[in-house]
């Protein structure tokens, strides 16, 4: 298993109480599949992504990347940890508006310390792998929705790493752009065998995923996991 949550709480501070964005979740996602996770508006697809790339400290529960327990690291170590295990696709797809294409990868590899010359070769590979070769130079002005979001994701894979996050990427596409972001997230998946979470509030599409959950209020519904709720295992 390359991504495990295990029996993840995280609560946010709610008035005088707290609120519950997951209760108990656990997933497991092996390299080269895709675990696609569908909820409404509200329900934790986020905020699950979000303790998943450990930008978020839940309040119990366990991240296990590549067989490492994310709790047990020091802040530099999880800072080396994200950098170079973990591509995050946030839903705003957050592109400098003066570099091109090419340059938004290679920034990420500047940050990592690698040669710009295996850089740029990495950047343009990647480019090709997500159809955008002859797009190599342009600026995100000149690209459309789609076209930003397939950078978007390039850029996520720039450093190799092992989980891939995606927080809906086809929200801002029409179906038919929504349908090829779907295929192209499985593919690569498989091509640089990546433990692959995608949230997304629609169902459509999702036919290539390897798993789909449901998210409901916190709560994470794994297809062929028994369920925890007590209630239904007395049958009450
Ligand atoms: P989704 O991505 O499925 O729309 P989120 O994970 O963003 O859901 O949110 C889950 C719940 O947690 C919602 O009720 C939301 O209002 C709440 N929430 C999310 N982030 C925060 C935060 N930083 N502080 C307080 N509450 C939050
Ligand atoms: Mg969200």
């Amino acid at each position: 298993m390359s991504l495990n949550l295990s029996e993840i709480t995280l609560t946010y501070p709610d008035g005088d109480t707290r609120l519950t964005a997951l209760d108990r979740v656990t997933l497991n996602v092996p390299r080269g599949s895709v675990a696609a996770v569908v909820g409404p508006s509200g329900s934790g697809k986020s905020s699950l992504l979000a303790v998943a790339a450990t930008l978020v400290t839940p309040d119990s529960g366990t991240v296990t990347i590549d067989g490492t327990a994310t709790s047990g690291l020091a802040r530099g170590e999880l800072t080396d940890l994200r950098r170079h295990k973990i591509g995050i696709v946030f839903q705003q797809p957050n592109l400098l508006p003066s570099l091109t294409a090419a340059e938004q990868l290679q920034v990420m590899a500047h940050i990592d310390g690698r040669s710009p010359a295996r850089a740029r070769g990495r950047a343009l590979d990647l480019l090709d792998a997500v159809g955008l070769g002859p797009q190599a130079e342009r600026r995100p002005h000149q690209l459309s929705g789609g076209q930003r979001q397939r950078v978007n994701i390039a850029r996520a894979l720039m450093n190799s790493p092992t989980v891939l996050l995606i927080d809906e990427p086809t929200s801002a596409l029409d179906n038919e752009r929504g349908a090829a972001i779907v295929d192209l997230v499985t593919r690569l998946t498989r091509r640089q065998a990546t433990a692959t979470v995608m949230v997304t509030h629609d169902r459509t599409h999702l036919s290539t995923a390897d798993l789909i959950a449901e998210v409901h209020d916190g709560r994470l519904h794994v297809p062929g996991n028994p369920q925890r709720d007590p209630r239904r295992r007395t049958g009450i």
